[in-house]
C-alpha cells in the first residue's frame, strides 16, 4: 500500500507534521525513526525541562533570534508562530508557565509531558511509529517515492517529509534528491581562552548588561555572561557564537573578543572614575571601584591585568593608570583560543540549502512531494526556545501543504 506520506525522523518537526497532517484529514501517515526512542532531543532538551517555545510574538523581535533564516521565517510564523504553538500545547493538555526571560516550559518541568503529549496524540490520530528504521535511501517513482529502510524494507509514499534535525543521513538524503547543502558547522557554543588574569573570577555570572563583539566589531551581543575556567559563557556569549558561528568556523575558532564590561561610552566611564576619585581619594583602589555592577572579584582581577598597584590610594592614581583602566573596562581584549563546550542547548547552522525550498509549503522547488522541516535545513535560533518554535513551525506548515497538495490530486 501506498503512504499519502512517510516522514523520515521522529523528532520535534516530524511529529508536528505528522499530527497536522492527519489532523487536517491525510488518511496514511507513517514516522519512520533510526533509533529505538522517538523524540530523544526532547527529552534532554532544557536540561530535561523542555524550553519548547517562547513569549516573544512580535513576528518582526521574533524573527532577530534566527542568525539563519530570518528572512524565510517571517512568512512561516505568519502562520504559526510562538501564540499557536503555545495554544496548540495548552488545548492538547501540557500546562505551560513563562518564565522571567520569556523562556516558556511546561508547568511540571518535565520534558517527559510533551513526548506524551505528542506520541499519544499522534498515536490517537493514526500516524504509524515505526523505531529502529533507519531510511537509508529514497528514490522517485512514477507514484512518488521508494523509501529503502534499513533490513531491506521498502516502502511506497506519495509524499516525503525529511525531518532528520543535525543527523548527517537526512542532509545525503536530500543531497541524493538533487538537493545542495550549506555546510553544517556547529553553533551555540562557550568561547575558550585560558585568560590568567580571570582565573579568579571562574564560575562568576555577570548577569548585568555587557557589550562583546568579536571579528573586528563585525557581530556584537549585549547581555549577561558567565566566566569559566576555560574563558566565557552565558547567554550573550552563545548567542554571539550562534551570529558569528560561520566566520568562527572559518577562523578555526581563533578570534578576538573584545568586551566592555559596563556597556558604557568612553566618555561615561571616564567621567564617574573622575567623580569616584574626587570623593574617595583616601580609598584604596582594591576592592573600592565607582561602578557596582562589578563583582570586587573581577575588578581587583582586571586592576592586576592593567599592572595597576591596587595598594594605591585613588587620589595616587597617575592619569596613565586611569586611561589604560578606563580602555579595558571599556574594550579589554581577549584571545579566543578555540571554541569551548556546548551549553545546554546545542543545533547545528546549516543544512539544506534555503533557495530550494519553497516557504509557503516546505515543499522542494527541485523535487517535487519531498518536503523538509526541522534542524535539517538552514534555519537555526539561539538559545530561549526558537529552535523548537522553528521546528513546531516548519512541520505545521508541511503537514498542511501536504494535505492541501493531495486533496489538489485526488
Ligand atoms: C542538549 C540539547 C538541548 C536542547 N534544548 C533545547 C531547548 O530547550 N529548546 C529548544 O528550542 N531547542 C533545544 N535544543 C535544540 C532542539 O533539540 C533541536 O533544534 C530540535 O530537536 C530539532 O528537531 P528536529 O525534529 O529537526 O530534529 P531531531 O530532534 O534531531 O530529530 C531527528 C530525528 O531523525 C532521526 N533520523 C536521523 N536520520 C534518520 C534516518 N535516515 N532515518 C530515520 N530517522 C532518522 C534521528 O534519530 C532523530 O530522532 C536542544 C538541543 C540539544 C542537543
Amino acid at each position: 500500500m501506498i503512504s499519502d506520506l512517510v516522514i523520515i525522523g521522529g523528532g520535534a518537526s516530524g511529529f508536528m507534521g505528522a499530527i497536522t497532517a492527519v489532523g487536517s484529514g491525510l488518511r496514511s501517515v507513517v514516522i519512520l525513526e533510526s533509533t529505538s526512542k522517538v523524540l530523544e532531543k526532547v527529552r534532554i532538551s532544557g536540561g530535561g525541562r523542555c524550553n519548547l517555545t517562547n513569549s516573544c510574538c512580535e513576528i518582526s523581535n521574533l524573527v532577530n533570534n534566527y542568525p539563519r533564516g530570518e528572512k524565510q521565517l517571517i512568512s512561516l510564523f505568519n502562520r504559526f508562530s510562538t501564540t499557536e504553538a503555545f495554544d496548540w500545547f495548552q488545548k492538547k493538555g501540557v500546562n505551560l508557565k513563562i518564565e522571567k526571560d520569556g523562556r516558556v516550559f511546561p508547568c511540571s518541568d518535565s520534558s517527559d509531558e510533551v513526548i506524551k503529549c505528542l506520541t499519544s496524540v499522534a498515536k490517537k490520530s493514526g500516524v504509524k511509529v515505526f523505531t529502529n528504521s533507519h531510511v537509508k535511501h529514497v528514490s522517485l517513482t512514477k507514484e512518488g517515492f521508494d523509501v529503502l529502510v534499513k533490513g531491506n524494507i521498502h516502502l511506497e509514499a506519495k509524499n516525503i517529509l525529511i525531518c532528520t534535525g543535525g543527523h548527517p543521513s537526512g542532509r545525503r538524503l536530500a543531497k541524493s534528491l538533487g538537493h545542495s547543502i550549506i555546510q553544517p558547522v556547529p553553533s551555540l557554543f562557550s568561547f575558550t581562552t585560558y585568560e590568567n588574569s580571570l582565573k579568579s573570577c571562574s564560575g562568576i555570572t555577570l548577569d548585568v548588561q555587557i557589550k562583546l563583539t568579536v571579528d573586528k566589531k563585525k557581530y556584537s551581543e549585549t547581555g549577561s555572561i558567565l566566566i569559566t575556567h576555560r574563558g566565557f559563557s552565558g547567554p550573550a556569549i552563545l548567542r554571539l557564537s550562534a551570529f558569528s558561528a560561520r566566520n568562527l568556523h572559518a577562523n578555526k575558532y581563533i578570534g578576538e573578543l573584545i568586551i566592555n564590561w559596563l556597556c558604557m561610552s568612553e566618555k561615561e566611564v571616564r567621567s564617574e572614575i573622575d567623580l569616584y576619585k574626587l570623593e574617595n581619594g583616601k580609598k584604596f583602589l582594591l576592592n573600592n571601584k565607582p561602578f557596582n555592577q562589578l563583582p570586587r572579584s573581577l575588578w581587583n582581577a582586571l586592576l592586576k591585568s592593567e599592572k595597576i598597584d591596587s595598594k594605591l590610594k585613588w587620589a595616587d592614581l597617575s592619569k596613565k593608570d586611569k586611561e589604560s583602566l578606563v580602555k579595558c573596562l571599556i574594550m579589554k581584549s581577549y584571545s579566543i583560543k578555540n571554541r569551548g563546550p556546548f551549553g545546554e542547548e546545542f543545533v547545528s547552522a546549516g543544512g539544506i540549502s534555503l533557495k530550494e525550498i519553497n516557504f509557503k509549503t516546505m515543499e522542494s522547488k527541485i523535487c517535487k512531494g519531498l518536503f523538509f522541516a526541522g534542524e535539517v535545513i538552514d534555519i537555526d535560533g539561539i538559545t530561549g526556545g526558537f529552535n523548537f518554535q522553528h521546528c513546531w513551525t516548519s512541520g505545521w506548515v508541511a503537514g498542511n501543504a501536504v494535505v492541501l497538495k493531495n486533496n489538489n490530486s485526488n
